[in-house]
């Protein structure tokens, strides 16, 4: 890759206004990999002006011609494959065997999934004497997290690109890499100039001044709940639509009648992958008093056959940087100091890891709901057990909680478990070890966030909805 030092404007690739650079570290190693541009408030008003320029163009495209174009990008992603696991493996640290199916085949599959819904804008309703249907919103800024880079590029530009949006893309200073691919992606697909634009560059620069342009119609945002708060202010002077996918504290309900070994087998694993950075981990686990124990057990068990490292082996790699690992230290403290059980892991690196932000997978019993581990994201391999007497008191448990993203519930039979779905106050609900699925909406209730990402209400997010009042014909 040639371009890390330049950015993505108007169709080519274009010197920054400034020559700061941001430095790329492997997680894995502790090492430099990359330095990309330090971007500006310059950079983002070039940017957003070529998007305004090509909005017209490309929204007025058939929904043909964008699917084609989504089409082709999925394809040359595909055809990527390695460079893209590559690139978000090296900045995550996350071991490039899990990094294929977790990082990187679903965003292609999303990719694809977007070519199915270009259609919205053409889709014609009648309400009484008035047409009424959707346009593009218009110029779109995305702001990105490290956890998932490529997921999280795909679930705005995809949708996006179907409802004729033209967009500048920041990426995490933390994993930028794998954008500066899609741009070439996005160029050798055939894009037209402007539609796709990417300046890498600082939350509190480039982000900022994104989220003020007046030439920006919407912010798109996922990350901490911190900065979606300040996104939301930014943003709001200029009257934007923002959409926030912020954090989770998310709920597993392992009723007293489950297969207790699939439900804990799945519960540890699920916070575990991806070192517990996922904002749908379901952190909580909410198990009846009476099987306390047994649970236990098991998770001790499943736990002891989790390899931390980076190699085809390794099930986890570290943290994404030195900050996330202080803060996952910092809660593990807190739990030990609140009084919880240490049953699996704790403080310090796991043996035999001196380089590298390796964790424990660490895992606390005897949690009670008002413990800071219980309220506040880790964004570590960090599993909270919290014991409950019936039924009511665990759905009262899960919906104590700031947040509302994401939950699970594992019981004796799929009916009984989506009668418990019901009464929880989340955007996702996983049931007896269901798989996450591109085609459902994703998204957060409460502090969790605003709007929703992926299948046809991730595109809907992108739209306008223009009513057109009918004279009558004349006589
Ligand atoms: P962050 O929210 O600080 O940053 C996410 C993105 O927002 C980055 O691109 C950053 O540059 C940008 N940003 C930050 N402040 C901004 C501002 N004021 N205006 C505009 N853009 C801004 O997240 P982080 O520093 O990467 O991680 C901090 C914590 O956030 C983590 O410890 C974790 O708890 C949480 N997090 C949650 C998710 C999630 O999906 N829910 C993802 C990543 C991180």
């Amino acid at each position: 890759m040639d371009n890390y030092n330049k950015l993505f404007i108007d169709g080519r690739w274009q010197q920054p206004a400034g020559a700061d650079h941001l430095e790329v570290i492997n997680p894995a190693t502790e090492t430099c990999i990359a330095r990309v541009p330090k971007g500006s408030a310059e950079d983002v008003d070039r940017a957003v002006r070529a998007a305004r320029s090509a909005f017209e163009d490309w929204s007025s495209k058939s929904s043909d011609d964008r699917r084609a174009i989504l089409l082709r990008i999925a394809d040359l992603m595909e055809a990527r494959k390695a460079d893209l696991t590559a690139a978000v493996s090296a900045s995550m640290g996350c071991p490039q065997h899990i990094a294929t199916w977790l990082q990187v085949d679903g965003p292609i599959e999303a990719m694809r999934l977007f070519a199915e819904h270009t259609g919205i804008t053409e889709q014609i309703n009648e309400a009484g004497h008035s047409l009424v249907w959707r346009e593009a919103v218009g110029v779109c800024a995305f702001i990105n997290p490290w956890n998932y880079p490529l997921h999280q590029f795909v679930g705005k530009v995809g949708a996006a690109l179907a409802a004729g949006c033209t967009m500048v893309v920041k990426p995490s200073e933390q994993t930028p890499l794998q954008d500066f691919l899609m741009a070439e992606i996005m160029l050798e697909a055939g894009l037209p100039n402007g539609v796709f634009n990417l300046v890498s560059g600082r939350g509190a620069e480039v982000g900022q001044a994104l989220c003020e342009h007046p030439q920006v119609d919407m912010v798109s945002f996922t990350g901490s709940t911190r900065a979606g708060v300040e996104i939301a202010k930014a943003a709001a002077p200029t009257v934007k639509r923002v959409t926030q996918e912020l954090g989770g504290k998310s709920p597993y309900i392992i009723t007293a009648d489950a297969d207790l070994a699939a439900a804990v087998r799945y519960g540890v694993d699920d916070v575990m992958i991806n070192s517990g950075q996922t904002c749908t981990a379901l952190t909580r686990m909410l198990v009846p008093v009476e099987r306390t124990d047994e649970v236990a057990e098991l998770i001790r068990a499943r736990v002891e056959e989790i390899s931390v490292g980076a190699g085809e082996d390794a099930f986890m790699g570290p943290v994404s940087s030195l900050r996330q690992w202080q803060q996952v230290q910092d809660y593990i403290g807190i739990g030990l100091e609140e009084g919880a059980t240490l049953l699996c892991g704790g403080p310090g690196k796991p043996d035999g890891h001196t380089t590298g932000y390796y964790v424990q997978p660490t895992v606390f019993t005897d949690v009670r709901n008002d413990m800071r581990i219980a309220r506040e994201e880790i964004f570590g391999p960090v599993l909270c057990v919290i014991p409950y007497s019936d039924l009511d008191e665990a759905v009262a448990i899960a919906n104590d909680s700031p947040y509302g993203l994401s939950s699970g519930v594992h019981a004796a039979t799929e009916q009984d478990a989506l009668a418990i779905a019901r009464r929880i106050r989340a955007g996702l609900c996983f049931v007896n070890g269901g798989e996450f699925n591109y085609r459902a909406p994703f998204g957060g209730y409460k502090q969790s966030g605003n709007g929703r990402e992926f299948s046809a209400h991730g595109v809907e997010e992108f739209t306008e909805i223009k009513s057109v009042q009918l004279g009558k014909p004349a006589e």
